[in-house]
């Protein structure tokens, strides 16, 4: 623990003061329990913002840590609501009722744009906890944040047909299964966290840049920090993201980088609910 603070020390301090390059919107993070002693909000906001993170999509395995961050950066942080309460829920909670009261008792409390990052596969996706989770969505008018197959999505629209997802890493599905999907549902957009397939050596894989450039709008960049030390990959994630978008046309890059996450989820939360 004490390593990793002494790590992040010196990364921050090696960081540029003010970034100048493509501003970044971080559709994946995650602030969980496990990380709020390692990484107070200060020093977790001080991260986004040296990394040129103009804003990102935050949820939490204990809500409480992403509540922390927004009231500290509210222009910084837009909040999601995360169906877990803490590290190990993730397999767990499609049949877990208890989630529902969770869910419930935060909305009351709290404003967000998404319900997310859940986990949920095939026809879990039916279970009745999901499906309780999709109607609060529906209720709120709530993104769904999936990491999901595509079966499972393609479940989630049958259920709510005028749903907004959000697909987390894509679904770890090829571009070609990616373009398919978009084409198949307006309101589909992806997350390209966690993944390094469409890109190497700054230049972007043939197959994805014809999905990037058929559906420049539906694609946001993420780091996933799914675990505490992963907060050390926020700036080398936004870093690497800037080199391979500057192999697409700009327009293309900066929807990509920023405006996309900008435009559908800061509208969002400007939105009155
Ligand atoms: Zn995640």
């Amino acid at each position: 623990m004490r390593l990793l603070v002494a790590v992040l020390a010196a990364l921050l301090a090696s960081l540029p003061a003010r970034a100048a390059e493509l501003p970044i919107f971080d559709a994946h993070v995650h602030y969980s329990h496990d990380a709020w002693d390692m990484l107070p909000p200060d020093a977790a906001i001080d991260i986004l913002r040296k990394a040129g993170v103009r804003r990102a999509l935050v949820s939490s395995s204990g809500d409480d840590g992403q509540q922390r961050l927004y009231t500290a950066a509210p222009d910084l942080i837009i909040p999601e609501l995360r169906p877990y309460r803490r590290r190990g829920e993730i397999a767990t909670w499609v049949r877990d009722e208890s989630v529902i009261a969770y869910l419930e008792e935060r909305l009351k409390k709290y404003r967000y744009v998404a319900i997310g990052e859940f986990h949920l596969y095939s026809a879990d996706a039916d279970l009745p906890v999901p499906r309780r989770l999709v109607e609060l969505a529906r209720q709120h008018r709530l993104f769904l944040h999936a990491h999901s197959d595509a079966d499972a999505v393609e479940r989630l629209f049958k259920q709510w047909p005028q749903a907004r997802i959000l697909w987390a890493h894509a679904g770890f599905e090829r571009p070609e299964r990616v373009r398919e999907m978009l084409r198949k549902y307006p309101n589909l957009w992806c997350d390209l966290a966690f993944r390094t397939d469409h890109a190497s050596g700054g230049k972007v894989d043939p197959d994805w840049r014809a999905a990037f450039l058929e559906f420049p709008e539906r694609f946001m960049v993420g780091t996933d920090t799914f675990t505490p030390e992963r907060w050390l990959y926020v700036p080398e994630h936004a870093k690497w993201s800037r080199t391979w978008l500057a192999d697409l046309p700009k327009n293309v890059a900066e929807r990509i980088a920023w405006k996309n996450g900008e435009t559908v989820f800061g509208a969002l939360l400007r939105s009155p609910q």
